[in-house]
């Protein structure tokens, strides 16, 4: 059996992590067919824009992408590829796992969080304009269709990967509408499933707690802009960016790729943690049901990162990204 799997290298420390993944996964004991299409700021030299369609037909095709940080200008320019790519496709659901690994440094040792985002509306909807020169709106978009289906996607995925809690995370305090519809779908799905404890948080207050206790937590949902903060919160307890990775899932299709960006101060020099990106290879392993790979090349990757000798530069070493990928190749 061999897949046809979507490859988008995307920009700055994109193809060297992505790279490092893709060596992985070739060394898994299962056959896939790289369609490799480019998007960011490649695409953009050769095609006049970060997102050219061949990049959505291969996904329309293949249904399953392996992608790589694409760089998205701040406050001009294009749209960014992730956020469209995650409308086009309805990928409603950003899965983002926080765990702690062995004798990787951190403050704490016991976190394993998943952040589950709510990804298709919030306020990136993308709806602003200037109002003159001095004003600005922008609209938050929240819906009880959205709400209701990121609320069950959380409660299933926590039956299924045998989860005691959601927190439903929100500021419904101020934003009496928004976030109030948000919770008050959340509390209604939560009723579905008896047997997970659920509770309400306050973004803010859970901002503190996840820094004092995160180990207290289990799976957190939360609409769209606060999963986008929260989550690289959550890498800073478990060792940074380069740690977490993360999938978008919607009914038809899904896009896998690290939380972190595309990194243009460390882009080039072969120094990136590749270990986000091959996470996300492994949750695209679980996904299309390959647990026996995906699990194989999990405890390969423990066993390096337990490894003091394999230590990339935001861990504290100098590993290059292609030899803690071949060093996880060499321990599965
Ligand atoms: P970033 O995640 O690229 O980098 C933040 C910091 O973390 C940097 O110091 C970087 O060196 C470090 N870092 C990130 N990944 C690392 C890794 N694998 N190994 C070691 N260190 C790592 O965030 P940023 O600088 O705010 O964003 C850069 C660009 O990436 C922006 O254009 C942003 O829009 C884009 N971005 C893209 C995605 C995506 O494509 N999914 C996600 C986030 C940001």
């Amino acid at each position: 059996m061999s897949y046809n799997i979507t490859l988008i290298p995307g920009d700055g420390i994109g193809p060297e992590v992505i790279n490092a993944a893709k060596l992985v996964l070739e060394n898994c004991g299962i056959g896939f067919n790289w369609d490799v299409v480019e998007a960011g700021e490649n695409a953009i030299k050769k095609y006049g824009t970060p997102l050219p369609q061949n990049v959505i037909d291969s996904i329309n095709k293949n249904k399953i992408a392996l992608k790589g940080p694409v760089t998205t200008p701040i406050g001009t320019g294009f749209k960014s590829v992730n956020v469209t790519l995650r409308q086009i496709f309805d990928l409603y659901a950003n899965v983002r796992p926080v765990k702690t690994f062995k004798g990787i440094p951190s403050r704490f040792e016991d976190v394993d969080l998943i952040i589950v985002r709510e990804n298709s509306e919030d306020l990136y909807k993308g709806i602003e304009h200037m109002i003159g020169d001095d004003a600005a709106e922008s609209i938050k978009i929240i819906t009880r269709k959205a709400s209701e289906r990121i609320a069950d996607f959380a409660f299933k995925l926590s039956v299924n990967e045998k989860r005691k809690k959601v927190t439903s995370v929100h500021k419904a305090n101020i934003m009496k509408c928004t976030d109030g519809l948000f919770i008050n779908c959340t509390r209604k799905i939560a009723q579905n499933y008896p047997e997970i404890e659920y509770e309400e948080m306050i973004v803010d207050a859970m901002s503190m707690k996840l820094v004092l206790s995160p180990e207290k937590y289990d799976v957190l949902v939360m609409p769209n802009l606060y999963g986008d903060i929260l989550s690289d919160l959550a890498a800073g307890l478990v060792g940074g960016l380069g740690m977490v990775p993360g999938a978008n899932i919607g009914l038809d299709a899904a896009i896998f790729e690290p939380v972190h960006g595309s990194a243009p101060d460390i882009a080039g020099k072969n120094k990136a943690n590749p270990t986000a990106a091959i996470l996300s290879a492994v949750m695209m392993l679980k996904y299309i049901g390959e647990f026996s790979a995906a699990t194989k090349i999990e405890n390969a990757l423990r066993i390096v990162l337990e490894n003091a000798k394999y230590r990339t530069f935001d861990l504290g070493g100098n590993t290059k990204t292609s030899e803690f990928a071949q060093a996880v190749v060499e321990n599965m």
